[in-house]
């Protein structure tokens, strides 16, 4: 489904958008903490371009055992 390029509205995991606004200056990923056990679990071709969406922040803080279960590279 995805082209081979990274979008960078989509999240990295659920693939819904991010809705990052970093871009305006002022995003609520500015004040969010995220866990960088959680950043570890992005793609490499994705980090530090593709936000993860507050849905994703907020699923892993709440069980990040759970998360990174379904996450987790192979
Ligand atoms: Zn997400």
């Amino acid at each position: 489904m995805a082209p081979a390029g990274v979008d960078a509205a989509r999240c990295p995991f659920c693939a819904g958008a991010n809705a990052c606004a970093a871009e305006t200056g002022s995003c609520w990923c500015f004040d969010l903490l995220v866990p960088e056990a959680l950043l570890a679990l992005v793609p490499s071709k994705q980090r530090n371009r593709a936000c993860i969406c507050q849905n994703c922040v907020r699923a892993f803080t709440r069980d990040p055992d759970g998360f990174t279960e379904r996450y987790r590279k192979r």
